[in-house]
């Protein structure tokens, strides 16, 4: 038997009617908001993302996917989808474009993680990004955008965590003080957090060691280092949840994985997750599209987990996602096997679900399939209703039939 790959799995019905209707409700809730769909390739030179989501990040040191193609250039399998929407932005000179940009994405992205409950290296991510305002009006229809998406999955025990960490102007000096406690207490660091403190010591604010939680603990918060511009901003963000009714949090310990961030971050948990409880992640990107070489275009995003969203979505959302057939015709004799494709192509074209027992082999067996679709209804179909333009419908639930004129249907 060939097995999948390690951290992959199939999404099977009736399961991936849950995901086709979650996906469903995205666009629906994205188009309402005027975003559109971006594709971007599930490859990408690895430059992109060594260079957009930065040199010591978990995703560059050890998660990527990167293999030489047969011409020896090195591709990667997009890990997050960000960067992609940023080189897509580049390639295809859409600064020409009426701005701001509103776009989204549905996908795999690749991650070469420990596999756990909740953690897979193929994973989803629905996300959306606005391109262009540098106004802290775009992140609050950025929460709006995800809010109301997720309450539209009948979402009500999520909590939203949001800081800022800060812009060129504030974030050195933050570095610095960071830097000064975290030299003092080098031998209590792991490795990767020794390391971080020149490459990138905000990631320790991340660090899930366990040596490493009585050194956090000491370590100075970003709120008394912002700048006016960026106190201002995340005020006004604040201001614009409250407005919205939107629940959250500050922590001014929140970081975010990925260098390319500046000003707003947040993130998205559940209670009802274990280790990996984290659902959406997002936050804005001022500067990505320029350090890849384009133009000074801002920009925010978010990134929900899509695996994780599922694996925690209401039952009261799941329940109304019906993956059975409306109607499963049981031809009685294989006589009646054409007209029962005749009857299934019309109910079809009147918008109803429709399948056919194809094996003509009787009403038992036929009934039997029936009720193994999940269907809502048997339609009976044997001589006799043929010739009176009838069929008998018999509730597959309650096991109630009625015979009914096929135009009445
Ligand atoms: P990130 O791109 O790291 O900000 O992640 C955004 C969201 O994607 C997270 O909050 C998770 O829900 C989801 N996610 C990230 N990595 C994985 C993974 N390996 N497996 C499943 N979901 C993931």
């Amino acid at each position: 038997m060939i097995a999948t790959v390690k951290g992959t799995r199939d999404i099977l019905p009736p399961e991936s009617f849950v995901w086709n209707r979650v996906e469903a409700v995205a666009r629906e809730v994205f188009h309402s908001f005027g975003y559109g769909e971006i594709r971007t390739p599930l490859m990408e030179p690895t430059e992109l993302f060594t260079r957009g989501i930065g040199e010591d990040t978990d995703i560059v040191n050890k998660e990527m996917y990167t293999f030489p193609d047969k011409k020896g250039r090195s591709l990667t399998l997009r890990p997050e989808g960000t960067a992609p929407v940023a080189r897509a932005y580049i390639s295809n000179n859409m600064q020409t474009l009426p701005h701001p940009l509103r776009l989204y994405y549905i996908g795999p992205m690749f991650r070469y993680e420990r596999p756990q409950k909740g953690r897979y290296r193929q994973f989803f991510q629905i996300g959306a990004e606005i391109l262009g305002p540098e106004e802290p009006a775009a992140d609050v229809e950025m929460f709006s955008l995800l809010v109301d998406f997720l309450n539209r999955l009948e979402f009500t025990d999520l909590a939203v965590g949001l800081n800022s960490v800060g812009c060129e102007a504030c974030r050195p000096g933050y570095r610095a003080a960071l830097q000064a406690v975290l030299q003092e207490h080098k031998g209590e660091l792991c490795v990767d957090c020794v390391r971080r403190i020149d490459t990138n010591p905000l990631r320790v604010l991340d660090c899930k060691e366990a040596g490493c939680q009585p050194v956090k603990k000491l370590l100075p918060s970003i709120g008394g280092h912002l700048c006016e511009t960026c106190s201002a901003h995340l005020r006004f963000v604040e201001e614009g949840l409250n407005a919205l009714k939107i629940r959250f949090e500050l922590n001014d310990r929140l970081v975010r994985g990925l260098d390319y961030y500046t000003r707003t971050v947040f993130e998205v948990v559940s209670g009802r997750l274990g280790a990996q409880n984290a659902i959406c992640g997002g936050g804005r990107y001022d500067r990505l599209i320029s350090d890849l070489g384009g133009p000074k275009v801002p920009g925010i995003g978010f990134a929900i987990g899509q695996d994780r969203l599922i694996e925690i979505l209401p039952e009261s959302f799941k329940a109304k996602v019906k993956p059975g057939l409306d109607y499963f015709i049981v031809p009685v004799s294989p006589n009646e096997l054409l007209p029962a494709f005749e009857l299934a192509a019309k109910l079809r074209e009147q918008g109803r679900s429709a399948g056919v027992a194809l094996d003509g082999k009787g009403l038992k067996k036929g009934l039997k399939f029936a009720a193994a679709t999940g269907a809502v209804s048997a339609l009976i179909l044997g001589e006799e209703e043929i010739k009176n333009g009838e069929v008998v419908v018999k509730n597959l639930a309650t096991g109630e039939q009625v015979k009914k004129k096929i135009d009445e249907l």
